[in-house]
């Protein structure tokens, strides 16, 4: 197996050397920085509540990964996690609603849950004001994960099994050579390595700094308190620091609590943000106990005045107590509040396993592990990934500001169309002025403005058919909505209408590699045709879908791909790399051609009459996925017939230069015909009255192509593409779930994703995506259900703890598929 150097002996670095040492590799060194018995990181002082359910699908996985595991992890009859359940409360109606939708994800997930009332919130902790709660969320599987005996736990289990661990040493550098990991420096040496990953916690922009590599984690201290003694704690047969009450959640104030023997541990999230440069803590000292280690710095009262009176409003009995011992502990925060896991983008053997909460911290090793020794983790790792952020996201300022501004919200609670409202304005199309003349209602996304509706359109709401009328919504979800939406679904479906494009990203592959790279990490032949574009999937080892792209072959040795995430430009960078060292004289190259071009969508039944008036026949003639370079008035564009809304159309390009002309020539002529400018909210809707998944969230590396109903992407004929021996033999038939439509049958109530599917009373699937299709003016919604849930079966969406029928669907909706075409 290969030499592996994991730096950092916290939660994550012992479970990873745990998972990678269980899976067979045999040549693990663990450095810390620090003395092994107390390294002196976030572990070292982390209370160790696990609330495992989360917004995302796979930081709950990690979670109950770690709950199990940590259960399993025992020594003298006592594992390293305390199952006290877990109650979240409601003190305000805004939270009783959100705990509603909590449970929603809950179920989702797979995690038991309770909505409590106020009284059995009481009969389960009594210690809580009854005038103050108006209701909570009971977990009976969350707890407390006793971190630091766990890392102790696994350092002995697998030193035993063969890991090396070298306490007092801290990694000074990273060596490689010619792109390769190689090792690391020590003050006591180097230690050779083909694989090093950083599990150095909050110390990981010090780390990455070391290859180069900016890690987007901000260091920020958090405040944690220590009550007296409290008789009403005080309970025979309790351990040492131990709990028999749930762990509590108060997030309305910004709160958490647990028991410590008889006494109460409150931590705060209320208070300022208080960002710290891990650098400046110096070295790690031989001695390091509860109360002194670097990563607690001293309490600051002040800041925790808030929340001391409104624990002593929550928990009465704390009115007798006083405040004996609290700090400022240092953890990470991330610009999206999720993990950092991935690999370097151009250091091939250098990992990332940074800013992971304890909660997640053996669900993200066991992940890593599988990475590392099948090329494939069974949870999808999109949200954690490295690769997701984009350049300017890691830009310092904005990696502290967009940090801080996590923190502040960590317990708010937040719309999921909710933009952000610093730092804006990032990355702008070249046209952006035009799309702020007609009123564009912008979202970020990845740092680009993204034109949500144009209030210019509001004028034509009067001119809507009484068959393309918006339902009016219920209160959240018409929250960043607008009814404008419905106008530009109408005017895309019976005239035409312009979409900015330009965030999505386009890449140019070439060089004499290239076709054969892009025939390995796609299913579909890409050479077939040589005037088509190719829309296809790139799998992983096991058959799981990292992306869609679409691929144009310009010239022999030079491709126009577009792909849909950033984590796609970092595989096919990778591969293309790994291959031109590979085979020096079949060299790849991959640039990033987003910034420098821009991208109109011209959809609509009307698009060809005005490119014809444009005198661009060879656009307007261009067959389905046909493609062609062409200048139009001039204007040197690159046009592709391909639709993401199910009209007839063409995305075309131009270099950023030209895309404010471009701009400017297709809404003139567009006037004509009655062109309107369409965000992203109509498209939403019109991709999925059509059918058209969205990675990410309809199709993730948990899915694969047939499951996804999109099986009719994997040539059957073709070998040799990475996933190929894993969807062998597989078909639609033969999948056990699959991505079906869902409509609702009272024609108005708009769910947004993330609802648990019932089926026969059984939570058996979960909505990826959701709209209102205004083409058949009834909501939608995308759910992976069991095969054996056929069209025309009755199902129940959960909304806020409400039943909401719908009933599955054949795909694409009839009504839209007549005349339309498929991307
Ligand atoms: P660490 O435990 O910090 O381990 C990293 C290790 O890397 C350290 O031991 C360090 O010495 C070593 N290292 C760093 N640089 C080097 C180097 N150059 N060479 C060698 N070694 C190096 N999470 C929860 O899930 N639930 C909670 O209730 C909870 N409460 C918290 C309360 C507080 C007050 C704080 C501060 C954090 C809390 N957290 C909680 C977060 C949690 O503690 C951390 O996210 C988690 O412990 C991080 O684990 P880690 O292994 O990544 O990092």
């Amino acid at each position: 197996s290969p030499r592996v150097v994991i730096i950092g002996a916290g939660i994550v670095g012992t479970n990873l050397a745990d998972e990678l040492v269980s899976r067979g590799w045999d040549d693990i060194t663990v450095v810390e920085q620090g003395p092994l018995v107390m390294p002196g990181g976030s572990t070292s002082h982390a209370p160790g509540l696990v609330f495992q359910t989360n917004s995302s699908k796979t930081m709950s996985e990690f979670a109950k990964y770690t709950v199990s595991k940590f259960l399993s992890l025992e020594k003298d009859g006592q594992s390293c996690f305390n199952q006290v359940g877990g109650l979240e409360v409601a003190t305000t109606p805004e939270r009783l609603e959100e705990l509603k939708r909590k449970r929603g994800w809950a179920t989702s997930w797979k995690i038991e849950t309770q909505l409590f009332t106020t009284d059995e919130c009481l009969e389960l902790y009594p210690l809580l004001d009854r005038d103050s709660v108006l209701g909570g969320l009971h977990i009976p599987t969350d707890g407390l994960a006793l971190a630091a005996r766990a890392v102790q736990l696994l350092i002995a289990r697998t030193t035993k099994a063969g890991v090396r661990y070298l306490d007092m040493t801290p990694v000074t550098d990273v060596e490689r050579s010619n792109g390769y990991v190689t090792g690391i420096t020590t003050p006591n040496g180097s230690i050779a390595a083909n694989i090093v990953i950083s599990c150095a916690g909050f110390w990981g922009v010090e780390i990455g700094a070391m290859v180069g590599l900016p890690i987007p984690l901000l260091p920020l201290a958090h405040q944690y308190v220590k009550t007296g003694s409290l008789q009403a704690l005080a309970a025979p047969k309790k351990p040492v620091n131990g709990a028999n009450l749930p762990i509590l959640r108060h997030q309305d104030q910004d709160l958490y609590y647990r028991e410590h023997g008889d006494r109460y541990g409150i931590g705060y999230y209320g208070h300022r943000p208080m960002p710290v440069v891990a650098a400046s803590l110096g070295l790690t000292p031989k001695h390091v106990d509860e109360k002194d280690m670097p990563s607690r710095l001293d309490f600051t009262p002040e800041d925790f005045e808030p929340a001391w009176e409104a624990s002593k409003k929550l928990l009465p009995v704390l009115r007798e107590a006083e405040i004996t011992d609290g700090f400022n502990g240092i953890f990470s925060f991330t610009p999206d509040g999720g993990p950092i896991v991935g690999q370097h983008p151009t250091l091939d053997g250098f990992y990332v396993a940074e800013a992971v909460w304890v909660t997640h911290s053996a669900g993200v090793a066991k992940a890593l592990a599988e990475l590392l020794t099948t090329g494939c983790s069974e949870v999808d790792l999109a949200d954690c990934d490295l690769a997701r952020f984009e350049e300017v996201q890691l830009a310092p300022a904005y990696v502290s500001e967009t940090s801080q501004q996590n923190f502040v919200e960590v317990y708010d609670i937040l719309h999921p169309m909710q933009p952000r409202e610093s730092p804006r304005n990032l990355r702008v199309s070249p046209f952006h002025v035009r799309l702020q003349e007609l009123g564009a209602v912008f979202v970020e996304s990845r740092a680009w403005e993204r034109p949500q509706w144009f209030e210019a359109n509001a004028e034509l709401l009067q001119d809507l058919p009484a068959q393309w009328r918006p339902v009016s919504r219920d209160a959240w979800s018409a929250r960043f909505h607008s009814p404008i939406s419905a106008v530009e679904a109408w005017k895309t479906r019976t005239a035409v209408a312009m979409y900015d494009m330009t965030p999505l990203k386009r890449l140019e592959v070439f060089g004499p590699g290239a076709a054969d790279l892009l025939q390995k990490l796609t299913t579909s032949d890409i050479s077939k045709h040589p005037d088509q574009a190719t829309y296809t999937l790139m799998l992983d080892n096991g058959g799981g879908i990292l992306g869609d792209v679409i691929v144009a072959r310009l010239e022999a040795h030079s491709f126009h791909v577009g792909v849909f995430s950033p984590t796609a430009l970092d595989y096919i960078s990778r591969t293309a790399r790994q291959h031109s060292k590979q085979t020096p004289n079949q060299w790849t190259q991959v640039r990033d051609i987003t910034g420098g071009t821009s991208s109109i969508g011209l959809w609509g039944p009307l698009a060809p009459s005005m490119m014809n008036a444009l005198h661009a026949p060879s656009i307007a003639n261009l067959a389905h996925h046909g493609f062609c370079r062409t200048f139009t008035a001039g204007i040197p564009v690159l046009a592709i017939r391909l639709s993401h809304v199910g009209e007839l159309g063409w995305e075309i390009y131009t270099s950023a230069e030209f895309g404010l002309r471009l701009w400017n020539l297709l809404w003139d002529a567009g006037q004509a015909y009655g062109i309107v400018a369409a965000g992203r909210a109509a498209l939403n809707a019109l991709r999925m009255e059509k059918g058209f998944r969205d990675w990410g969230t309809d199709m993730t590396s948990e899915h694969d192509a047939f499951e996804a109903g999109l099986g009719h992407l994997v040539d059957v004929g073709k070998e040799g593409f990475v996933g190929a021996v894993a969807v062998k033999g597989r078909s639609e038939g033969s999948s056990s779930r699959r991505l079906r439509t869902l409509t609702v049958d009272d024609g108005r109530s708009v769910v947004l994703g993330k609802e648990p599917v019932f089926y026969d009373g059984r939570a058996v699937g979960y909505v990826t995506s959701a709209a209102f299709a205004y083409t058949i003016r009834k909501p939608i919604a995308y759910a992976y259900l069991p095969g054996e849930v056929v069209d025309g079966a009755a199902v129940e969406i959960e909304y806020f703890g409400r039943r909401i029928r719908a009933t599955v669907t054949d795909e694409p909706l009839k009504s839209v598929s007549a005349r339309k075409e498929r991307p």
